[in-house]
């Protein structure tokens, strides 16, 4: 998709706030600092639309991004914050769960990991938990550009491993920010997978 309007349509943090249009979504999941603005910002063509680097203890909200009229990508506040209290983050995990359990236009999920690093718990708890509710799921392996292309066969062995990954039901892409590595594979997935 050739994308030259983006606005950030709402901040949801109850269903009765999500957009009522029938447009396809596209979430994205991570762990903060992942690189989840990074990759929206490069897939919408933008230097800084997406806030980067959301601060722990700020306000968690699920972020409706209208990509031209046609889509949303839902931006889904990132886990794994050390200091969030055990109370916040099951409010997190409730509202996440009643937003992608729950959501008919949701056609798929982007879960981000960190192409240098074996899966985190969280990372693999989030895609057993999408398998599981038989979610799409493209796994993006950020910060590509910090591994040798030599060496991304075996990066990306380590990460499908670590997940237990089927290739059945879930795809695994590298990408990077910074050289755009991959990022017409992932607009492919996401337009294969809003056709549907
Ligand atoms: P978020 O918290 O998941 O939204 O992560 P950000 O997109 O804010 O990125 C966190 C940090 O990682 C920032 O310092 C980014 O500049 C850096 N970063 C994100 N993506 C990439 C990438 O593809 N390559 C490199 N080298 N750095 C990246």
């Amino acid at each position: 998709m050739d994308v030259h309007n983006v606005s950030l349509e709402i901040s949801a943090v109850r269903p009765e706030q999500y957009p009522t249009t029938d447009w396809p979504e596209i979430a994205l999941v991570g762990r903060s600092n992942v690189g989840k603005s990074s990759l929206t910002n490069t897939l919408i063509n933008r230097k800084s639309f997406a806030r980067t680097s959301s601060q722990p203890g700020k306000t968690q909200t699920l972020n409706f991004y209208n990509v031209e009229e046609q889509l949303f990508f839902v931006d889904v506040p990132g886990y794994g914050y050390a200091k969030v209290s055990k109370s916040e983050r099951e409010k997190w995990g409730q509202m996440i769960e009643r937003y992608l359990t729950n959501r008919s236009q949701l056609k798929g999920v982007i879960s981000l990991v960190d192409a240098r690093h074996a899966p985190s718990d969280d990372d693999i708890n989030m895609y057993n938990w999408l398998m599981y509710y038989d979610i799409p799921v493209l796994v993006v392996a950020t910060k590509a550009d910090k591994i040798a292309k030599g060496k991304w066969n075996k990066a990306e062995s380590i990460i499908k491993k670590g997940l237990q990954f089927d290739n059945a039901k879930s795809d695994l892409l590298m990408f990077s920010s910074i050289t755009k590595d991959g990022k017409a594979d992932v607009w492919q997935w996401i337009e294969e997978h809003i056709a549907e």
